[in-house]
């Protein structure tokens, strides 16, 4: 199945797609890129076949001409607002099942508002446009392939499912770690946890997961319980995974500290240094092909140990970057995200944690 969709118009834009088109696919397969003209048999079911190639890409491109928005058919009706019109359902289609949508502007074309189109296309005048202008076509259309690139999950880094042996063989390893640190009695804040009948909170989740998250240190709720995320963060997080398909029961979930620190406050040296031998192990038994740093801590953490270039950047920078890093059992991608518990602070970032949520959808 194609990764990259190309919609558009032909009577507007034809000619720079056919120019898209032969660019990208001297970047990615041929069978990469779905353009209709090429890619629809004849007698194909043309509906169908559009919707399946929705469905199946990772990057969708809309390509936006200068006549795009209010080209009519023959009764003067716009296109755009009929039932059966191809561009507006593969863009609907696009943006219900969450794809990484990508407007691109052609022929000085400007990016419509969201009042100038169909409501179930709404959502589009929100994404970040792309311009390819006809004097520096080559050198646009080298930075949409890198924005591109940066996205597209090349097919090797995805893992297989384990047997039922390989699971329970996990399983029996995290439980090891989970007994490790109920008794590590030297831990720097062993001794809060026991006055207050705290449990130590070493994680929880799919013992195979593809996407590991590591947050910063359980809370009071969690510490009750002995969960991870089982408080108002955790409502947070759980929304965020709903929103990508996921149920908690799919991914794992850490801490970078496994007790929780009084008074709410921040983890210090001496605590990361102690819990972390704990998130390594913990590392090594799930194999993640992803590892989602929650908040600063755990990004700064993973960024150092793995030795990234970005390993001085700060988390307003690099959150849903996709950052690929090798380790000791093959290539990885580190996606760092916002802390969910900076939603509960700020409303706005919550659209910055659910898209930034969307680049994980790549690994699933
Ligand atoms: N915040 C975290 O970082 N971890 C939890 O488990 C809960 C809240």
């Amino acid at each position: 199945m194609s990764r990259i969709f190309i919609n558009y118009r032909r009577q507007d834009s034809e000619g720079y797609v056919g120019r898209l088109y032969d660019h990208l696919t001297r970047h990615f397969k041929r069978e990469d890129v779905f353009m209709d003209v090429d890619s629809i048999p004849p007698g194909a079911d043309f509906m169908q076949v559009l919707e399946d190639a929705v469905a199946a890409c990772q990057v969708f491109i809309a390509v936006i001409g200068p006549n795009w928005l209010h080209m009519q058919d023959e009764a003067g009706n716009r296109r755009l607002d009929q039932w059966n019109d191809f561009v507006r359902i593969e863009i609907a289609s696009a943006l219900k099942t969450n794809k990484l949508v990508i407007p691109v502007l052609v022929g000085r074309a400007r990016m419509p508002s969201p009042q100038e189109l169909p409501e179930e296309i709404a959502a589009l005048a929100r994404r970040n446009a792309f311009e390819l202008s006809h004097t520096h076509f080559a050198f646009d259309i080298d930075k949409l392939v890198s924005a591109i690139q940066s996205v597209i999950l090349p097919q090797a880094t995805a893992k297989p499912f384990a047997d039922s042996e390989t699971l329970r063989k996990k399983q029996a390893a995290l439980k090891a770690v989970r007994d490790d640190l109920v008794n590590a009695t030297n831990s720097p804040l062993y001794q809060y946890r026991v006055e207050n009948r705290y449990f130590p909170v070493l994680g929880e989740g799919n013992p195979d997961a593809r996407i590991l998250f590591i947050g910063e240190a359980p809370g009071q709720k969690e510490v009750e319980q002995g969960r991870p995320f089982c408080g108002p963060s955790g409502e947070v997080l759980d929304e965020m995974l709903r929103s990508i398909n996921l149920a908690r029961e799919d991914v794992y979930l850490t801490n970078i500290l496994m007790d929780r620190p009084p008074e709410k406050r921040d983890p210090n040296q001496a605590e990361i240094a102690f819990y972390t031998p704990f998130v390594d192990r913990i590392i090594d038994i799930i194999q993640p092909t992803v590892i989602a740093p929650l908040g600063r801590f755990a990004m700064e953490y993973l960024l150092k140990k793995l030795d990234l270039p970005e390993k001085n950047g700060k988390i307003s920078q690099l959150h849903g970057r996709l950052i690929k890093a090798r380790i000791h059992y093959g290539e990885i991608h580190v996606v760092p995200l916002y802390h969910p518990a900076v939603v509960l602070y700020s409303a706005g970032a919550k659209d910055t944690l659910r898209k930034d949520f969307q680049k994980l959808k790549l690994f699933i």
